[in-house]
């Protein structure tokens, strides 16, 4: 299996070069040239296995030969075991034909945890072949940062950065980031905002000297592990609903598009996807490129469901590619265009590609606050946010196909927007009852590139 950047002007790469490089030199995202297929008998035949043997089958093919079966098993089987359900991703009845895919039960309580716990097994396997070691430096408005960390925390040959804007994450988002003791941990609270991280992040990478010196490596949403792990519950979520025999919709709580494409690349190989949702907060561009087809950037609005509020999608670049035909000159100018703040508006034959695989729908923050007051009113169950936000966008498309929305934290990662719905304030799991009482371990940083780097070279255990 190879890989090939969106922008065309780097090199094509296999699975672990890929997973390592994160971002392709040229600035596109890798995608694989081909994707694997899947027969209906194939899929069929995952009905009723463990969520870690759907996993080595569904995975298998985009890894090529770069783990052996017996290898990548027992990744899998290390990536998933600090999951409190056994199930790993259980399916829950929330009305008639409409289900909830709870993909909270990670050790951070955010789906990140899917793709992070297994990309953390997967680098550190590469990394003892090789004998190298890496420093991974990451940027993160909450989630991220918290299930990196846990990911790679105490693992012999990485140091893990995590640049999160101080005052700007939640109390438990922080907490997850800045209690654990391991001397490889390193969490940033930076001067700025979620934005402001981001483009730090960047000018590390594009300092090649730098980024050769310290070994830099990323693990944002833009790596293509990561959207390998997360195609896997797509297709539990759908055979446990019948499929090969019975289509199944998706709607997914977007920000940076990760999780959805994931959701467009198993319906490639052949899972029957009906309808892929995009549900977006009110930061939403990706709802208004749907209906207008103009990709204009504003300003960030902080909303309750902050792990959604994005502008520039990074992850829409990967279907902008298939949409313009594979044409990566013609992407590398539009996505120029837009680092210099000009937005683009979408030829009538890309709008309608878009279209054919994807519908849209927004939530303001009254509608997100109803949803989850609605779901408690008539069900008991507590969601998170980001999930009701799905749910507001899902239950306007409820029909003959069965719907499945993604819950993608749980409700005790952002209690004060449960609690201003329901009045209760959702208790964390039993793994981290005392979060609160935990000693945090912090440094403060300017925003300024030299005095991060200074950081970095200094506390890395080289
Ligand atoms: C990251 C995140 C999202 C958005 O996922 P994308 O892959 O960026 O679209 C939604 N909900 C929660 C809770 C998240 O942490």
């Amino acid at each position: 299996m190879r890989y090939i950047s969106t922008r065309g002007q780097a090199p094509a790469l296999d699975f672990t070069q890929a997973m390592m490089t994160g971002l392709a030199r040229d600035g596109g995202l890798y995608v694989p040239e081909t994707v694997p297929q899947m027969r209906g008998g194939e899929i069929a035949a995952l009905a009723g296995l463990p969520y870690e043997q759907v996993c080595l089958q569904v995975i298998r093919p985009f890894v090529g030969g770069d783990f052996t079966d017996g290898d990548l098993s027992r990744l899998i089987g290390a990536a998933y075991a600090g999951f409190d359900h056994v199930a790993r991703a259980p399916l829950v009845q929330l009305a008639p034909n409409h289900f909830l895919l709870e993909l909270f039960h990670g050790r951070t309580l955010a789906f990140k945890d899917f793709a992070m716990s297994l990309l953390g097994q997967l680098m550190q396997a590469a990394l003892e072949r090789s004998g190298r070691r890496i420093t991974i430096v990451g940027a993160t408005s909450g989630d991220t940062g918290s299930a990196a960390i846990d990911a790679f925390r105490g693992l012999a040959n990485v140091d893990v950065f995590i640049l999160f804007p101080h005052g700007r994450v939640s109390e438990v988002q922080r907490r997850q980031m800045t209690t654990p003791a391991e001397d490889n941990v390193h969490a940033l609270a930076v001067d700025g905002d979620f934005d402001t991280c981001q483009a730090r992040l960047k000018d590390m990478f594009n300092d090649h000297a730098f980024r050769d010196e310290v070994g830099l490596a990323g693990v944002n949403s833009i790596n293509w592990a990561r959207i390998v792990a997360q195609i896997v519950y797509y297709f539990t979520a759908a055979v446990s609903l019948g499929a090969p025999h019975r289509r199944v919709s998706f709607t997914v709580p977007t920000g940076n598009f990760g999780d959805i494409f994931a959701g467009h690349i198993a319906r490639a190989m052949g899972l029957p996807v009906d309808r892929l949702v995009i549900a977006t907060n009110q930061n939403d561009i990706l709802h208004r490129v749907l209906s207008h087809g103009e990709y204009a950037t504003r300003a960030v609005a902080p909303s309750i469901s902050p792990s959604m509020d994005i502008q520039v999608s990074s992850n829409f670049e990967r279907i902008l590619f298939e949409a313009m035909g594979r044409d990566s000159a013609a992407l590398a100018q539009r996505m120029e265009g837009l680092v210099q703040g000009r937005g683009f508006v979408l030829d009538p034959g890309e709008l309608d590609f878009l279209r054919t695989k994807f519908a849209s729908g927004s939530a303001s923050e009254a509608e997100t606050i109803a949803a989850i007051a609605a779901v408690h009113a008539e069900t008991g169950q507590l969601v998170c946010p980001h999930t009701a936000v799905g749910i507001h966008v899902a239950r306007q498309r409820l029909g003959h196909v069965p719907m499945v929305t993604l819950a993608t934290a749980h409700p005790a990662k952002f209690p004060d927007a449960v609690e201003r719905a329901t009045g209760i304030r959702p208790p964390l799991p039993p793994h981290m009852a005392d979060l609160y009482e935990r000693p945090e371990r912090v440094t403060r940083v300017a925003n300024d590139l030299a005095a991060l780097q200074a950081i970095v070279r200094e506390q890395r255990r080289a």
